[in-house]
């Protein structure tokens, strides 16, 4: 059934106010999307309810906080459709969902970790700072003019050092998705444990890790629909297990002595401290919104919407358009002799919301030779009237600044 834009933005209140005098058109849905009434609702009950620390209390609001936490991990996991909800450890985002891992690892010099020309920092960065802890290589799957990944060299990257392969399902930069179903297959086959940087495709594409075959996949609640500061790292229980915990402290021990401390199992062994409670409630809140809508109208709505955009900003003079035909949630863009940080304060004049400048992706702007691009990202809320006002909020600043 398609998706009914109208009736779906009256959920999102920010989305009603104007913006030096126009109407708001948030398009800046990659970096972070705006929240429904039915997460802001989650939240609000949960403060005005039965707000407690979780776990170890005895009195009522305890256990009720802790069985509505309990509950959002149980619905994490139908999304993902993990094998158990114990595989979902509750985090503060993506990058802290990957710092976990290559916190946890331990290499040796001679081992190698693969990534890609398409990743955000937080995909490259802490995989850089395990190369320099540990000695080990990082390499880099090469990229193609249009912006998808250079299956070949990939797959003569994967070698029996490959310990970590790490990459993106959609790029925030330039909405390629990648072929991951193929990627970690391969990746599998060389030995390799592989993570999946899920934080753009989670908005935008059903999620199964045990058909994915991948080791892990970090996501972040705020890119669909959830607030701030609450993340999901899963994890494949065999690997976890074996694995060493990372942040020490309570929640995650089983019996502390001053001469030893057994630790916890999962997923409590990697949930150190008082957890973003409030925040894992809304987050289920925010999938079970999504999953009210279904990922196949999200999908046939979406791409409405970008290859739209994709047609109206490629007939202006001058535009080039960064990223493959068939690309998801972003559109990057540049217009000759336009610079993208003009434009961007230009048509935010319109009430147009984007986002200029390298977006986390240096070295993927370095690998193209520019410092940024204008990107346009997309969300179950927006609609083509928006496109539109897009297209020609881009086409008047391009005259005023040409
Ligand atoms: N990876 C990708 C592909 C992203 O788009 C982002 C957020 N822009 C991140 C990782 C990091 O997510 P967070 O800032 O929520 O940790």
């Amino acid at each position: 059934m398609a998706l009914d834009s109208l009736t779906i933005r009256a959920e999102f209140p920010i989305l009603a106010q104007e913006v030096n005098g126009r109407p708001l058109v948030y398009l800046d849905n990659a970096a972070t999307s705006q929240k429904p009434r039915a997460v802001l609702e989650a939240s609000r009950r949960y403060y005005e309810e039965i707000n407690a620390n979780i776990h170890r209390g005895t009195h009522h609001l305890a256990r009720a906080a802790t069985s509505a936490h309990e509950a959002a991990r149980e619905t994490v996991a139908r999304h993902l459709n993990a094998a158990e909800a114990a595989e979902v450890i509750f985090t503060a985002g993506t990058t802290d969902g990957i710092n976990l891992v290559a916190s946890i690892l331990t290499l040796s010099p001679g081992d190698e970790v693969l990534i890609s020309t398409l990743e955000h920092h937080s995909n490259i960065v802490p995989w850089q700072m395990l190369c320099e802890r540990s000695g080990a290589t990082l390499k880099v799957i090469p990229c193609h003019d249009d912006g998808t990944l250079d299956q070949e060299s990939f797959r003569g990257l994967l070698t029996e050092r490959t310990k970590m392969t790490a990459f993106n399902w959609i790029s925030n930069a330039f909405g390629t998705v990648n072929p991951v179903l193929e990627m970690i297959a391969a990746a599998k086959a060389a030995g390799s444990l592989v993570l999946i940087d899920a934080a753009q495709s989670t908005p935008h594409l059903a999620m199964d890790v045990q058909a994915l075959g991948a080791d892990f996949v970090a996501i972040s609640g705020h890119k669909v629909y959830a607030p701030t500061g609450i993340g999901v790292l899963w994890g494949k229980r065999e690997v976890l297990d074996a694995l060493p915990p990372w942040r020490g402290g309570g929640e995650m021990i089983k019996e502390v002595t001053f001469a030893k401390t057994t630790y916890n199992d999962l997923p409590f062994k990697y949930e150190a401290g008082t957890p973003n409670i409030e925040g894992a409630i809304s987050l289920a809140a925010a999938l079970d919104f999504v999953h009210g809508i279904g990922f196949d109208a999200i999908a046939e709505h979406e791409g409405k919407l970008i290859r739209a955009a994709a047609d109206g900003l490629s007939s202006l003079p001058g535009a080039k358009l960064y990223g493959p035909d068939d690309r998801a949630g972003a559109l990057s863009f540049a217009l000759e002799g336009v610079h993208h940080y003009d434009l961007g304060t230009l048509i935010d004049q319109m009430g147009v919301a984007v986002r200029t400048g390298h977006h986390c992706c240096q070295p993927l702007m370095a690998r193209f030779g520019i410092t940024g691009t204008t990107r346009a990202s997309f969300a179950i809320y927006n609609t083509l009237e928006e496109v539109d006002a897009l297209v020609k909020a881009v086409d008047r600043a391009s005259s005023m600044l040409r």
